[in-house]
Formats: C-alpha cells, structure tokens, sequence
C-alpha cells in the first residue's frame, strides 16, 4: 500500500517516522543511569522530553572554541521556547538541591565560560529552530509608528550573521558589530560586543533598546532603561550572571550598499596610534570604521585582502623593521554617492603618515565587509586549523600606556617569540560611548585600545603560549598597567573582585537580587555558591 493511498504525504510519515526515533532515544535515555547530580523530580516537568544526558548527549557541550578546557554538565536541554528555560530555572531555584545551569550561546567562549559542570547546559540554538519558533520567527524587523523607530528584535540565542541577513532585507542594520558574527547576539552582550565601529556608536551593549531575561529565579523580565533598569544595565556586559536573555531589541540604522576597505602600513608604531587616534575623532567626515593590527614577520600579510604581489611586498617589509603595523578602515556608501568617496578617501590620506606606497584598498558589498572573518574560517577549516586550541588573551589598555605596552609587549614578548598562526588586533575606543552603569569594566581613560593576542596552538606548545600570556599579564601589573581583561577570565574571587573594581559590590547586590542561589553561568567561576 502506498502512503498516499494511506493518506499520508511522505514528509508526514517522514515526521511519525522521526518522532518515533525520538520517543524511542529518549525511552533510551531513561534506561541510562540517572545523573548523581540533577534530582530525579526533574523527570516530571514538562521538558522531560527536551533533557538529554549521558555522555553522547553532553560531549559536544564539555568543549568550546579554546579547546583549552573541558567540563561536562550532566544534561543538555533543548528548550523549544523561553518558558523551558524559565521551568528549568524555577525547578533548580526551588529545588532542596539545586543544580548549576549554563546557556550556551554558540559555545565560541575560550576558556570554559560556557560549561555547567554537572548542571545543565541550555543549548540556546534550539530555540530558533524549536518547535514552537522558526529561525526567521524569531528575528523581526518591525516599525514603532508612534516614534518612527525602527530596530530589530532578536532572539537572544540569534548569531549576528542571521540578524544581519534578515535587516538587510528591510534595508536597515545595526550599526555596531564584532569582527566575527557566527556569535550569538546573547553571547556578544553579555560580554560588550566590538569591532571597528565601537568607535563611534560604542560596543553593541550601548546599542540595545530593550531586553526579556530570565533571572536565577526562573522569573521572565521584561527591561530598559526606564523599566527594571537594574537588570538592565546589570545584563549588559553582565557574563550571563544575572540572568539569560531570551531576546533583544537592538537599534538599526539604514544599511549602506557598498564598503571602501582599507590598510596603510606602518613602520612606525607612535605614528601608527597617533593616526587611530586622529580618525576616531573625527565623525561625519572620517571612516566608519577603524582598527589595527601588529603584523609580525613570519604571519604578516596572510590575509585574505592582500594580493599576492602586495603580501610579498609586506613581507619584505615586516623582515626588514621585525613587525610593521597595518591600520584598518571603512568608509560606507550608497551607489547614488559612490563618486564622493574618492574625494573623501583622498582628503584622509594627506592627513595620514603611513609608508608612502604601502596603501591598500578594496571595494566591496555591506555583507561582504561584516562578514569577511568567515572568509578565513572556511580557508583554515579544511586545514584543520580552525579548530584547534586557542590561547586568547583580550585586554583594554589605557592609550597613555600603549607605548610601555608596545615596547614590552609587542617587541618584548609577542616579536621575540613570533607565532605563525598569531593575529594580534589593535583597536581604539572612545570610553564616552561606554554606558558607566553597564557591568562591563573598562581602563579610566578618554581613549583606550582593545588589544586582541589572538593565537592558535597545538597539543604541544598551547601551554608555552599560556605561559607567554601570563608573562604579559605579569608584565602589566610589574608596569602598573591599569588594563582591564576583555572576556576576562580568572579563578578566584579576589582576582574578580580586582577586576570588577568600583563595579564588584553593586555586582555582588545585583546578583543577591537576581541569582541568589549562583545558578547561572558558573564557568565564569565568579561565584561558587549561595550569596
Ligand atoms: P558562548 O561562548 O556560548 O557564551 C558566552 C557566555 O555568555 C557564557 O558565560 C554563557 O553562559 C553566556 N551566555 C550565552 N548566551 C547567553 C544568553 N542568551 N544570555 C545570557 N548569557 C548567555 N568578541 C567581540 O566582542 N568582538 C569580536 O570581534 C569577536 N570576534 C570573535 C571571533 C571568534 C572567531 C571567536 C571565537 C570569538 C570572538 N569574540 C569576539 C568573542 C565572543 O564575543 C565571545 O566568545 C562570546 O562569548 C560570544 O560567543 P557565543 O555566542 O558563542 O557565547
């Protein structure tokens, strides 16, 4: 008999075929021991079905992109809408014995920070593609008629590349980014989310309307500036502290059609900060965008922008001064204005000192410009050098100590032992576009930079370049370096409390408020129990 006549379409018997293979996994998964860790009540919840665990169900979730650490949780739920996640909460909230929970954005954290151990990790990818809610029903572009307001409401388990994507297609997107945007949009906010254009419209914490969270209590939030303020400003930047963010309005702007792209290089590192400085600012007429790299000798120029000529050419360069520096802009236009840009491009460049020569440019669309760090995975991922361990270290160091840091650091540690596979960004930031009461830290400066070390390592020499950042870090503090760690990481509460510095007991309070029992997000390992 064939399945029509059964009245049934394929794709149906497809869907009965699957849900029988689900039901028949998750009768499998009652039949495996029952994690020590979780209580058995939690079997009776509604989610039951979303809760996976075992070691097939949570090795995926023991690892992140640093593959520096591992820690398994003792479940994954795969919520199928927030209210999931808010049960799960309140079950552990509630619970004599309460269980750690972590929600796990696109797990490209570098040193754990997205792990539960022996909790539940929330896989928040399987809300936009739940049940309940398509990827697309969960990112909408719509217009607040009243203000004549337009913005983007994003899932918050959303990756950038997505949101993207879907605002272009009402001719409109947000204006600040992170280089990378296979990120997820509760990811990136938690920590302050940057790039090129923080410069001028701030991290993309300073660039949000309104949040839903989900606290520690499992309560479901609404915030702004104006409502619940607290949370607000407490989640943004917050490391998933203080609550989960299930969605974010973030504010848009017209999208512009084409990108000019360019990179001047630099013998020189003081008129290298100086023109960064310079070009941040300016505003109307300057770039959009603006940041940096040092280019050591044996990884200069392997990028996807120069041409083979051009990175040989660079290459020399690098050998013969042991690292040049190259400086990164943008300039956004329409087709209708394309003809102002040569101009606008030609009056940057005389005030500009970069090696006469050595100036780069291409021009290319919106998604091509905000996308172009994809471009280097899918070259290095067959390669297998994408997923490999990843050393990071992300520090915010005041612009009045760039040069010690240049010469202690740049010269010092990082050219002396020059790393292959090493990228190291070099980023301005004007502190007026950081909101004070976001929890985020940043140096007590007017200008700071955000200086990214980002490398990759094998088996055998991760531990070297651990070493070598510890080295940096110890530097810093021996120079009285007032840096603050970007996607910080540290391992007790008085390095936290260092950190955090004014912020650490308005934190403390908010945490009390909103996470009393420590709950969410332990792989910050900032607070280990009950406050
Ligand atoms: P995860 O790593 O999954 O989670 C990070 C933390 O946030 C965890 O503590 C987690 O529990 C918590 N969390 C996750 N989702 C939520 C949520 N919805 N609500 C509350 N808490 C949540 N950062 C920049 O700022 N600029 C860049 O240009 C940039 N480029 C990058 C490029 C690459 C290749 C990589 C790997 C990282 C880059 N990052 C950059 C860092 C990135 O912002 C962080 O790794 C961030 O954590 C986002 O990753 P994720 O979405 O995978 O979050």
């Amino acid at each position: 008999m064939t399945l029509r006549r059964l009245g049934l379409m394929p794709s149906t018997f497809l869907v009965m075929a699957l849900s029988f293979v689900i039901s028949f996994l998750s009768l499998l998964g009652q039949l495996r021991p029952w994690p020590a860790t979780l209580p058995q009540g939690l079997l009776s919840l509604d989610i039951a079905d979303e809760l996976h665990y075992g070691p097939n169900a949570t090795a995926r979730f023991s690892i992140d992109y640093g593959r520096l650490t591992e820690a398994a949780p003792a479940a994954v739920l795969y919520p199928s809408s927030p209210d999931d996640i808010a049960a799960l909460v309140r079950f552990s909230y509630a619970s004599p014995r309460p269980f750690v929970i972590a929600a796990r954005g696109h797990g490209h954290s570098t040193r754990g920070q997205a792990f539960a151990p022996g909790g539940v990790v929330v896989d928040m990818a399987s809300l936009g593609r739940g049940r309940r809610a398509g990827r697309r029903d969960r990112i909408n572009v719509p217009l607040d008629d009243v203000h004549r307001l337009r913005y983007v409401d994003a899932g918050g388990e959303q990756l950038w590349i997505d949101v993207l994507r879907e605002t272009l297609e009402h001719g409109v997107a947000p204006r600040s980014w992170t280089d990378y945007l296979y990120l997820t949009v509760g990811g990136t906010l938690s920590n302050a989310g940057i790039s090129g254009q923080a410069f001028r419209h701030g991290p993309q914490i300073s660039n949000v309307h309104e949040l839903d969270v989900i606290t520690g209590k499992g309560d479901m939030v609404t915030c702004s500036r104006d409502v619940n303020s607290d949370l607000f400003y407490g989640v943004l930047g917050g490391l998933g502290q203080l609550g989960i963010i299930t969605r974010a309005r973030i504010a848009v702007e017209p999208a512009p059609q084409r990108v000019r792209w360019v990179r001047f290089i630099y013998t020189d590192f003081g008129s290298f900060i100086n023109d960064q400085e310079l070009l941040i600012s300016i505003s109307e007429e300057g770039f959009d965008y603006v940041e940096g790299q040092l280019l050591m000798k044996n990884g200069a120029a392997n990028s996807s922008f120069f041409s083979e000529g051009d990175s040989e050419k660079i290459r020399v360069l690098a050998a013969e001064f042991g690292a040049i520096y190259f400086l990164e802009g943008a300039i956004y236009y329409e087709l209708a204005t394309a003809s102002s840009v040569d101009q606008k491009l030609k009056l940057l460049l005389k005030k500009l000192s970069f090696v006469p020569g050595f100036a780069f440019t291409k021009d290319v669309s919106y998604l091509r410009f905000l996308d172009r760090v994809h471009r280097d995975e899918i070259k290095l991922r067959p390669m297998g050098l994408w997923d490999v361990p990843h050393p990071w270290l992300n520090l915010f160091v005041p612009k009045s100590r760039m040069r010690d840091f240049e010469t202690g650091i740049f010269r010092g540690i990082l050219i002396e032992n020059d790393t292959p596979m090493a990228t190291v960004l070099i980023s301005p930031m004007n502190k007026s576009k950081w909101d004070e009461k976001m929890s985020v830290t940043i140096p007590d400066e007017d200008i700071f930079y955000a200086i990214g070390i980002l490398r990759s390592a094998t088996m055998d020499d991760r531990k070297h370049l651990d070493d070598q950042n510890d080295q940096i870090l110890r530097f810093c503090d021996q120079a009285g370096i007032e840096f603050k760690q970007y996607l910080p990481h540290y391992t007790t509460q008085a390095d936290w409390k260092k950190h955090f510095g004014v912020k650490w007991d308005r934190f403390v309070q908010l945490k009390r408020r909103y996470d009393p029992k420590a709950l969410l997000s332990p792989g910050q390992r900032i607070f280990t129990t009950s406050l």
